[in-house]
């Protein structure tokens, strides 16, 4: 029919069901989380997990880039499907909630895999740039700040290699990127870069509906 279904929680369970299991420790951080923070709704869903790890998988992907970690699920599932030697830089400031993901990473036996900063991440990005490693990213991952979305998007696409894969969370923003009555600034930002990847003729871009909205755009 060309279209995509509205997902029930039945059907959603049923998605579930039929996908590869998620990991035990990666349920236990989801637990963790849960409990621990207030903020549980940071933290991507299983589905997404698992979608993010048959993206790595599929593009063979060894280097992978973080911006926004929490407690660490989204980057313990890409080292979980990275190969042994894989390489993640990932890039937060709260050094409260990275050390729940720190000890869980030591916990799954990937700590080895993953460099942390601690640091405003366009610093971290433009060191990164500054460095010689543009080009050099498989994947990379946006879901931190939405208001410098557009700032991550820039440096992040520049360090992807061409045929990488930039992935952007929370494109949907619970739906406020439709309603014409939110004009906060995190929802304008999202807005801003939901158009502007669209528009990049740098990359071939979608959005689907997973999670809150999430865009994958393929650097050309
Ligand atoms: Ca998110």
């Amino acid at each position: 029919m060309g279209e995509t279904l509205t997902l029930s929680a039945e059907l959603r369970d049923y998605a579930l069901q039929h996908s590869s299991d998620e990991t035990p420790i990666l349920a236990k951080l989801r637990e963790e989380t849960r409990r621990a923070t207030s903020l549980p709704q940071m933290q991507i869903s299983p589905e997404q997990g698992l979608f993010m790890q048959v993206l790595a998988r599929a593009l063979g992907a060894k280097r992978y880039l973080e911006v926004g970690v929490f407690t660490g699920y989204s980057a313990l599932a890409m080292a979980l499907a990275l190969p042994e030697d894989g390489h993640i830089v990932a890039c937060d400031i709260s050094d409260e909630w990275t050390k729940i993901a720190r000890r869980y990473w030591a916990e799954a036996k990937v700590a080895h895999k993953i460099d942390l900063f601690l640091a405003p991440a366009t610093e971290t990005l433009d060191k990164l740039l500054d460095g010689g490693h543009a080009g050099t990213f498989d994947m990379a991952f946006i879901d931190a700040d939405k208001e410098n979305y557009h700032a991550y998007y820039e440096r992040a696409l520049s360090l992807l290699r061409p045929g990488g894969l930039l992935l952007i969370d929370n494109t949907f923003w619970q739906g406020k990127v439709i309603d014409p009555a939110v004009e906060d600034a995190a929802t304008r930002a999202i807005r801003k870069i939901n158009k502007t990847v669209a528009r990049d003729v740098r990359v071939r871009a979608v959005m689907t509906p997973i999670g809150d909205g999430l865009t994958l755009a393929a650097k050309l």
